[in-house]
């Protein structure tokens, strides 16, 4: 879609990139650490300082006790340490318990690291006061769970959805695990961007999980870095072990200066987080209303940076015909639903729309889609 837009000079609002810049104080910090000298490798597995303030971090906010030296390795990125983490858990014949619509590596590390991927459909549902929900079907999920389930993977805030998993939803997957004796594997990349009055919960958090969770996440999206690639996965220490020696042979290290200024962005106050969140949440209501005003049904997502609409409304016979359309007649660009999904039928009214954007495009890409109906 990215090329697609740039062929047409579209509006880019398909690829997940944020808009906005690190704070400058993160990237003094980088430029120090390239001054002072941290130009060679870190140990493979994270530099000290760095493990430290990701220990500190998931014990306080995760509530998840984390040791720097027995639990957290550092990788290229939360795509790495999601890699690493298969490569290392999964022996033939494993199964992996993937919910669609899914960030798009889930299926294909799952099927590198030699396991067969099961899928799970999060679905539309409404509560009593009228709340779109995405949600499992309960009979699904124990179905999909088999003696051969080796791990499931987790991720709240959900890209493409926008959802974020209950504590009843994470109590019901932490039963089956305990049940079929297998590993969470959580992807929380978005944790910092949950609206209203949703609660960010991670699994491992959960006793029970404690020794059968592993939890993926990164530094990219919280601190506005796609290009720093700092992700780091915390796992039990039974299983660290393992997934260092992948990510050693896969990576050698993430980026020795860029480790020392992810102190520096860890160690932010609570006032960057909330600001983060002011104009995440700003982005967030205008896109929902301008989307709905252009003819698309929508609802404003519980958290990350991505809307999920339906396009059923506008006749078109599938997701990328509407999405080819949109590029070259309305010069907006957005990603086709099926593209979330092993089967693509599921997403097939459905299309994304991603909100991590300066005002003004925002608002050029709002004017353009106004005139959707005009020209149906
Ligand atoms: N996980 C999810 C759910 C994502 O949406 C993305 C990026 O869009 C990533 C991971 C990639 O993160 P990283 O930059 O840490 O590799």
């Amino acid at each position: 879609m990215t090329q697609l837009c740039l062929k047409h000079n579209a509006i880019n609002l398909s690829q997940g990139t944020p808009a906005y810049q690190p704070p400058d104080e993160v990237k003094h910090a980088a430029i120090k650490a390239i001054q002072e000298g941290y130009n060679q490798y870190s140990i493979t597995w994270g530099a000290p300082t760095f493990r430290e303030a990701i220990a500190q971090k998931m014990t306080i906010f995760n509530n998840i006790p984390t040791d720097a030296a027995k639990n957290v390795t550092v990788t290229c990125g939360s795509t790495e340490g999601m890699l690493s983490t298969l490569l290392a858990i999964i022996n033939p014949g494993d199964e992996v318990i993937i919910f669609e619509p899914y960030y798009e590596n889930y299926g294909p590390d799952t099927i590198i690291s030699g396991a067969k991927p099961v899928y799970v459909a999060l679905r539309e549902t409404y509560t009593e006061n009228g709340e779109l929900r995405f949600t499992y079907d309960v009979t699904e999920l124990q179905k999909a769970f088999t003696a051969n389930t080796k791990a499931i993977i987790i991720n709240t805030p959900n890209n493409p959805l926008g959802k974020v998993f209950t504590l009843d939803e994470l109590q019901q997957i932490a039963n089956l695990c305990c049940e079929y004796d297998c590993i969470a594997v959580t992807d929380e990349i978005y944790e910092h961007m949950i609206y209203d009055d949703k609660q960010h919960i991670s699994i491992g958090a959960l006793p029970e999980m404690q020794h059968r969770t592993i939890t993926v996440s990164g530094l990219s999206k919280t601190y506005s870095m796609t290009g720093w690639r700092l992700g780091y996965v915390v796992a039990p220490e039974t299983l660290t072990g393992a997934i260092r020696k992948m990510h050693d042979f896969i990576t050698v290290g993430a980026p020795h200066p860029l480790q020392r200024a992810g102190v520096a962005a860890l160690n932010l106050p609570d006032s960057y987080y909330q600001e983060l969140l002011q104009k995440y949440n700003k982005n967030r209501i205008r896109l929902v209303n301008t989307l709905k005003e252009a003819g698309f049904r929508c609802h404003p997502p519980e958290g990350a940076y991505y809307i999920m609409t339906d396009i059923t409304d506008f006749g078109f016979p599938d997701d990328t015909t509407f999405a080819h359309w949109l590029v070259k007649e309305i010069g907006v660009g957005g990603v086709p639903g099926s593209s979330f999904y092993s089967r693509p039928n599921l997403g097939k009214t459905k299309f994304r729309f991603m909100f991590s954007m300066a005002d003004q495009v925002l608002a050029e890409a709002g004017e353009r889609l106004m005139k959707i109906k005009s020209k149906i």
